[in-house]
């Protein structure tokens, strides 16, 4: 359903975002990867992608804390494609500490890179977008959100912000064929959380499955991971002629951890 358009996928090179790009391309996308990784691991990505669904894809290792960076790779994306028409802002970080510990470089980084990176990548995709009166923007959010944790206050601020900014670009765009919503997963077992569970093995003596189970039921009564694949099928939806009226929801997959 997606043959001849373009997606952007920041932070493409790892988990979520891979999967989504994957999903995307399995519809016949194009796909303009990003991130960090080792140019050998990002090239075979790119050749798994191609040669499994037939697409074209590209890469741009913009830092999107920066946004001269980020101009750089929409730039990029408009001289080798033509220009974006799903955008998926991914790209995030996390770090875990109360507020009066909390690092000020690491606020700044993840306010730079989970909620302003958006900013930039959405006002430079728009103009595009406008132009064909057609247009997918998905913001990576999380259950965070929509409520908060202990310990996560720039990953909380930000995830509420991403939800704002999702809401005002839906409406800005309302009268147009471009939506925009937020997905908001709950645990996946990515590097991202596969952190989070070293850090819990290590503080209470745990081994690594004790400590998937013990994060698993603080939060997410299902006990399961949510995936990357089934984060990816939420995505092609809402690319969907379906989803065409879905406006600026923020839609939790988070086997039950905002219903508690
Ligand atoms: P991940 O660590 O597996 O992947 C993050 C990706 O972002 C990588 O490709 C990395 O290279 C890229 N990245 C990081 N900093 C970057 C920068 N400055 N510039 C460009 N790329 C950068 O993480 P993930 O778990 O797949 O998370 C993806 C998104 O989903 C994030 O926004 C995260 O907050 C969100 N999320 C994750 C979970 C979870 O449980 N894993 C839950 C809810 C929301």
């Amino acid at each position: 359903i997606l043959s001849g358009k373009t997606v952007l996928v920041t932070g493409s090179t790892s988990g979520i975002g891979l999967g989504i790009a994957k999903a995307l391309a399995a519809q016949g996308a194009n796909i303009v990867f990003n991130g960090f990784g080792d140019a050998a691991d990002i090239a075979a990505i790119r050749q798994t992608v191609e040669t499994e669904y037939a697409v074209k894809t590209a890469y741009h290792n913009a830092d999107i804390s920066k946004a001269s960076e980020i101009e750089a790779m929409m730039n990029f994306a408009a001289t080798e494609f033509g220009g974006i028409d799903i955008l998926v802002n991914n790209a995030g970080i996390q770090y875990v500490a109360n507020i009066e510990d909390f690092p000020t470089e690491k606020w700044d980084a993840i306010i730079a890179i989970n909620l302003t990176s958006c900013f930039h990548t959405t006002r430079l995709a728009l103009p595009y977008m406008k132009s064909k009166n057609w247009g997918r923007i998905i913001n990576l959010a999380s259950v965070h959100g929509l409520v908060a944790s202990a310990q996560k206050s720039a990953y909380v601020a930000a995830k509420h912000g991403l939800v704002g900014l999702t809401k005002t670009t839906a409406l800005e765009n309302a009268q147009t064929g471009i939506t925009c919503n937020a997905i908001c997963p709950g645990w996946v077992l990515t590097p991202l959380v596969q952190k989070q569970v070293d850090a819990r093995a290590l503080k209470d003596g745990l081994t690594n499955d004790e400590a998937k189970k013990a994060l698993l039921a603080e939060k997410q009564p299902s006990g399961d991971f949510v995936t990357p694949e089934q984060l990816g099928a939420l995505a092609v939806f809402f690319c969907s002629d379906a989803a065409s009226q879905i406006r600026g929801v923020a839609w939790n997959m988070d086997g039950g951890w905002v219903a508690q």
